[in-house]
Order: structure tokens, then sequence, then C-alpha cells
């Protein structure tokens, strides 16, 4: 007991007077710190190397949590003053490594987000990234599937629930290209994924209807945002449509019926065998409209179990329904994964 309460003052003292910048190593020092450290399976925190390094304004901004004092005991993880201590081991889901010549689509359980890992021969991408205090989980999981690149980050729009992990994922992982819609940008997790992109030396683009851009055997076509919205985040939403062989995936981040409108306006191809069922299955979007011409043969929603919005909502999941959709939920399966040989598509779900 006397040792946890001196290792706890001593990490207290720490975070209260040892300021980032005060204690920097020299640079060719700093220049061999790897991105991560891990020390007996548990991380070494972002910001105490930020203390090691002080040189990244990412890594220093966040390293202000040291000065906050003794904070929390948290479910997934160990904060103390301010530092979040992570296990590797904790979280990331338990799905099979990806079989070669398949392509693997993996809905995961991020509770109220959305976050997509796509992988193809040794080639991956992610739509979305959770929710703020899922960063660490979807970061596990990606390392379970053995995936220390990815040739795509997409931010469909900068909702906390579809960015807030987004600077975990940039920040430990190398990214391609990292494309994000242009619009109001002014919440803490957008903040945070520009100051990671900042710290990585990535910019953020904004892709137009009609784009194609390859991964691996599979391509994906940008369908839209195709207007902007003023002061609506949700309808500057990034959506694309996923292709492989014959079967394709439709994902509209929270694209709402304004912007489903714009989309089956544009012209380009919408349907598609699975559906991400857009804004986690709210009322205000997956109208009458657009379903039928998407026409899935599968939805996924992706939610949080009883989340306060009440998604998904029951005239979607009538609509839904009424147009033939199998529907998996991330709230009541976990992690939701299709496989595809590029002709026919295999469901598994985490429970
Ligand atoms: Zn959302």
């Amino acid at each position: 007991m006397l040792y946890v309460l001196t290792a706890a003052f001593l990490v207290f003292f720490a975070g209260r007077y040892l300021t980032p910048g005060s204690w920097e190593l020299p640079w060719w020092v700093t220049a061999k710190l790897p991105q991560q450290l891990d020390i007996w399976g548990w991380q070494v925190p972002d910001n105490i190397l930020a203390g090691l390094r002080g040189t990244d304004e990412f890594l220093r901004r966040q390293a202000d949590g040291l000065r906050r004092g003794w904070q929390s005991f948290t479910g997934q993880g160990l904060e103390i003053a301010g530092v979040k201590f992570w296990k590797n081991t904790g979280g990331g889901g338990s799905m099979p490594l990806p079989e070669a010549g398949q392509l693997t689509v993996d809905f995961l359980d991020v509770g109220q987000g959305d976050c997509a890992l796509i992988q193809v021969d040794g080639h991956a991408m992610l739509f979305d990234c959770g929710p703020d205090d899922t960063g660490t989980y979807v970061q596990n999981y990606l390392q379970k599937q053995g995936i220390d690149t990815l040739d795509y980050v997409i931010g469909s729009h900068p909702d906390e629930d579809h960015i807030g992990g987004m600077d975990v994922v940039v920040s430990k992982f190398d990214c391609g290209t990292i494309l994000m819609p242009e619009t109001e940008k002014d919440g803490k997790s957008a903040r945070d994924a520009e100051l990671a992109m900042n710290y990585r030396g990535y910019q953020a683009v904004a892709p137009w209807p009609g784009q194609v851009y390859e991964l691996g055997d599979a391509f994906f076509t940008v369908l839209g945002p195709v207007s902007y919205y003023e002061n609506d985040t949700n309808n500057n939403s990034i959506a694309v449509r996923l292709v492989y062989g014959s079967v394709s995936f439709l994902f509209t981040g929270d694209a709402e019926k304004e912007e489903e409108a714009d989309l089956a306006a544009e012209g380009l191809e919408l349907k598609s065998d699975v559906y991400q069922v857009g804004h986690h299955g709210s009322s205000t979007a997956s109208s009458w409209e657009f379903l039928r011409e998407v026409s899935p043969a599968y939805a996924v929603i992706s939610c949080g179990a009883e989340n306060r919005y009440g998604h998904p909502h029951e005239e979607v999941l009538e609509r839904l329904a009424a147009v033939g959709s199998a529907v998996y939920r991330t709230d009541r399966q976990g992690t939701v994964r299709a496989v595809s040989d590029g002709e026919s598509i295999r469901w598994s779900t985490e429970r």
C-alpha cells in the first residue's frame, strides 16, 4: 500500500511540477523515440512522449493533461494525473485475420458512432474512426488485424462520433490519403484530429463526386457531398460506394434526406448490396426514395445500446424491411463482419 501511495504521489508531483519543455531530451534522442512505446504491454501515453519530445504541438497540447492532477480510474485503462495508461491487450475485438483474395469489411462496435475497416490483399482503409473514447479500441483492433498502414482514412464529417478517434488513428498509423469534407470544424475532436495530422505532417483533402480511388483489387467512388450546406455538418458527409468484383458497399456517414436527394440527382450508381445505414438509423436519413435506389440486400446499423437518440428509429427499420434488407446491428451483435470473394457475401458477428 505504501508503495502504491508513494508511486501515486510521485506521478502526481511529476504531473504537477514538470512541464514539457523544461525537461526536453536532445534532438538525437527524441529523433529515436518511436511513435508508440510499449513497456511490459502498457502503452507509454502520447503525453508522456510529448514531454520527452517537447517539440510537437499536438503532443504538447496533449501534455496539458499532465498538469491537471489526479483524476480517475476508467473502465478501459488507468488515468493518473490526466495521463491515460492503456494495457495494449485490452479491447480490440476478436475477429480472425482476413484471408487473401477476399474483401473484408468490419463494422466495429464503437458504441454510438461509426467506424468501418475495409481490408483487401494487405490494403486497408478506415471509413470513420469512432467516438473520442474508442480511439485506443480502434487502434488495438487494427493492430490485432496486423495493420500498420492505412491506404485511406475517411472522416465522413467532423462530428465527435465519427472523428473522435481520428487523432489516435492518425498519430499511430502511417496514413496514405486522408479525406475529409469541406465544412465547419470547430469542435474539440476536429481540432484534435487536425493537430494529429499536423504532428504527422498529413493534410486532409476534400474529394469531389465521381472521383475513384483504388484499394488493392477493390475501388471506391466518391458520391458526395454534392452540395455545400451551411451550419449542417451531417449533410456535408462524404459518401462512397465501394466495389469488389460484383459486390458493393455504400457508406453515407450521417447524410440526411437532403444530401440523399443530391446523391440521387447526381446520377452516380447507388444500387448496393450492403448499406451502412445513414445517421445510425435516424428517421431523418434513409428516405424512401433513396432506399429504393440503393435497394440493399443487407443493412448494417452502427449505434450504441440504448443510445439517447433512440437510434435506430422504428420508421427506418420498417423501411428497411419493406425493401427486403436483412439488418445487422452493432448495438446487439457487437462488431459485424462481411467477407466477400467478389461474388457472394458471408457474415459473422461478435455476439
Ligand atoms: Zn453520427
